[in-house]
């Protein structure tokens, strides 16, 4: 069985764990890149590694783990289409904002607990993703002052938290150096 993309680091850039999760495919447009999400395994250990599901945890015995696969790589794309009006302050797409409040809907109805302090303790992958959803819609609905932005290589989101606001970099390590690259071979070939 496969075990899926080993994440690191280096996935968890974002400012947000909201945005973190939909900055796992390395590019959106033209057309999509590589799903890091490449099988149920990736899934459940992204939700690992963001401190949503305890070691050991998968699916709940009736869950599907395609299904919880299927759900979790919906919910990303209604974040997209959320995230990229955020990011050039167009309208809100209600649609994905009601795909988004769904998730959120049966996570909290089934596989959350709430605690008195506002904290949300996940059960399951289920209440995982409906963690995902409430953060996005937070970040809808409470916007701070730090913009959200995407990277201009690989479309990467994330929260533009730099001194004067003019992060354009998911990383320096990664498309900063290449774009730096890049541009040193125009002006030297
Ligand atoms: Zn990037």
């Amino acid at each position: 069985m496969s075990t899926g993309t080993v994440w690191s680091d280096d996935h968890f850039i974002a400012g947000d764990v909201a945005l973190d999760f939909a900055n796992t495919v390395y590019r959106r447009t033209p057309e999509l890149g590589a799903d890091l999400l490449d099988s149920p395994e990736s899934l459940f250990s992204w939700l690992r590694w963001a401190a949503l599901l305890p070691a050991g945890d998968g699916p709940a015995l009736d869950d599907d783990p395609e299904s919880v696969l299927d759900e979790g790589r919906t919910m990303r794309q209604h974040m997209w289409a959320v995230f990229s009006s955020l990011e050039s302050g167009s309208d809100v797409p209600t649609s994905a904002l009601a795909g988004l409040l769904g998730v959120a809907y049966c996570g909290v109805r089934d596989a959350v607990t709430v605690g008195a302090d506002g904290s949300i303790a996940p059960h399951m992958v289920r209440g995982a993703l409906s963690v995902l959803a409430l953060r996005s819609l937070r970040l809808v609905l409470s916007p701070g002052s730090r913009p959200l932005r995407s990277c201009g290589r690989c479309g990467w989101f994330f929260v533009d938290s730099s001194r004067g606001r003019r992060r354009r970099w998911c990383s320096m390590k990664t498309c900063g150096n290449q774009a730096k690259a890049a541009r040193y071979r125009s002006t030297h070939s």
